[in-house]
């Protein structure tokens, strides 16, 4: 499964900096995915849950900012948004690669990001001994 690879590796680089930060507690994670990366975000939110339960990453929140595709067309010169095919049985709208200004293919500028764009945490307070 794409998004529970994507989870694993994900928690993976999180771990390692709680590792690194015992005195840090993550609350929030942000990430960056692109609209043609083909991540279910559910999926993604479901994967990431299960995998951090009973770590010290539990609770922790998972944010998704969705990042548009944009594409660029070389034989016309179109630079913009991407032309759509209405996929009735799949009910959301799926990114073709056809130029909608002359019908060649296009190739794409932005959409294929999955990346963490922000960690928030929180300061542990030390046990008094
Ligand atoms: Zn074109």
């Amino acid at each position: 499964m794409h998004e529970f690879s994507i989870a694993a590796s994900l928690v993976e680089k999180l771990s390692e900096f709680v590792r690194e930060n015992p005195d840090k507690r993550i609350c929030e994670v942000r990430l960056e995915i692109g609209e043609l990366s083909h991540i279910e975000h559910d999926q993604l939110h479901f994967c990431y849950e299960s995998i951090t339960k009973e770590t010290p990453l539990e609770g922790s929140s998972l944010k998704i900012d969705k990042v548009e595709a944009f594409v660029e067309c070389p034989h016309c010169s179109y630079r913009g948004r991407p032309k759509y095919w209405d996929d009735i049985l799949a009910g959301a709208p799926v990114v073709t690669f056809q130029c909608p200004s002359c019908g060649k293919t296009v190739g794409e500028t932005q959409g294929k990001e999955c990346a963490i764009k922000s960690v928030k945490f929180s300061q542990i307070q030390p046990v008094p001994s």
